[in-house]
């Protein structure tokens, strides 16, 4: 699932949370940004 950070607050909000609303709950901060959740790759070495 997608998170949005607040680039006010800082806070990590998850899209659900968000409702459509493009907004922070926090601090209604308008501008979030995505954040891209970890990818832990395996990297199998030889
Ligand atoms: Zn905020």
């Amino acid at each position: 699932m997608a998170e949005y950070r607040c680039l006010n607050c800082g806070k990590v909000i998850p899209a659900s949370e968000l409702n459509l609303k493009a907004k922070c709950p926090y601090c209604s901060y308008k501008i979030l940004v995505k954040v891209r959740p970890k990818i832990v790759k395996r990297v199998i070495a030889r």
